[in-house]
């Protein structure tokens, strides 16, 4: 197994934009300084929200910026039985229990428990499945940032009402299955650490080592985001985006008039501080472009 498998799972909820290329570059960066490989993995599971015509934009907007993943690219929706087989272990080890509590019913944050009252019994098709929390360590020991203690999200779901397989089970077992040995993702992610990691334990998974980097935010505060429509980037001008990272991280002898993908990548490697600078320029960790 590769010392270091590192990842980039973009949703396919529609096409890159800055900041999707500033994660995808970052996890890059980092997997390939240590020697290590680069996977892609596409998040597909939510088939309203996804569409073939996103992955495929997204896939050739990552070769078109030259990042070459070390081995075939993943998909979520080939992967249920997986996440299935994963669900049934749970529910053998006593863990999960059916809720039909509905969003509007429930006060903010953590789920309060209330269906816990059913564990032990069969779940029931239809209604939402949510893990027994118990016990979750919700420390998390990053690369990047200080020692953070996360709020308790409460037993959290791991199957959507409508059958679906929830994000946080989902990434937790292709971590296991794609042996994903670091994950480098934005910060907005941070809370989702704790849970992917409980349900790796609960499994007898080894958990990836972690590190949270700050996000892209546009002039409003908010992070660059496909659900917000954020500007899909240009593939046609890699340099165009490269350097207004690169602006962003205030980084000086860039590569000046090119266009091409494969010397701004070069650049970008040859910083043997990328991280420290990302981190160090951030504040309250966000990046204003
Ligand atoms: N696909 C999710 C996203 O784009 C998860 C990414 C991750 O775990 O790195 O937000």
């Amino acid at each position: 197994m590769a010392q270091y498998r590192g990842r980039f799972a973009p949703s396919a909820t529609g096409p890159l934009h800055l900041g999707s290329i500033f994660a995808a570059l970052v996890s890059y960066v980092h997997a390939k300084q240590h020697d290590g490989e680069w996977l892609v993995r596409i998040d597909d599971l939510d088939e309203k929200r996804c569409k073939t015509i996103y992955s495929d934009s997204i896939l050739e907007c990552l070769d078109a910026f030259g990042f070459k993943p070390s081995d075939y690219v993943r998909f979520q929706t080939e992967r249920i039985a997986d996440y299935a087989v994963a669900l049934t272990a749970l529910e053998d080890e006593g863990l999960l229990y059916s809720c039909d509590c509905t969003r509007k019913s429930l006060p903010r944050g953590a789920y309060p428990g209330i269906c816990r009252y059913q564990i032990g019994h069969a779940l029931v098709s239809g209604h939402a499945v949510r893990i027994d929390t118990s016990g979750i360590n919700l420390e998390i020991h990053d690369l990047l940032t200080p020692v953070q203690r996360i709020n308790p999200p409460g037993d959290f779901i791991v199957k959507r009402r409508d059958g679906l397989f929830a994000y946080q089970l989902a990434c937790a077992i292709d971590e296991h299955i794609d042996q994903i040995t670091h994950v480098i993702r934005g910060i907005d992610l941070l809370e989702s650490t704790p849970m992917q990691r409980f349900i790796a334990q609960r499994l007898g998974y080894q958990s990836p080592v972690y590190g949270h980097f700050p996000v892209l935010v546009g002039a409003d505060g908010a992070k660059l985001s496909k659900q917000t429509f954020a500007t899909p980037v240009d593939w046609g001008q890699p340099g165009q985006s490269f350097a207004a990272i690169a602006r962003v991280l205030l980084l000086n002898d860039t590569p000046s008039h090119t266009d091409s993908a494969e010397v701004w990548i070069e650049y970008f490697l040859s910083l043997d501080n990328f991280l420290p600078i990302i981190t160090k320029v951030s504040e309250a960790n966000t990046l204003s472009i």
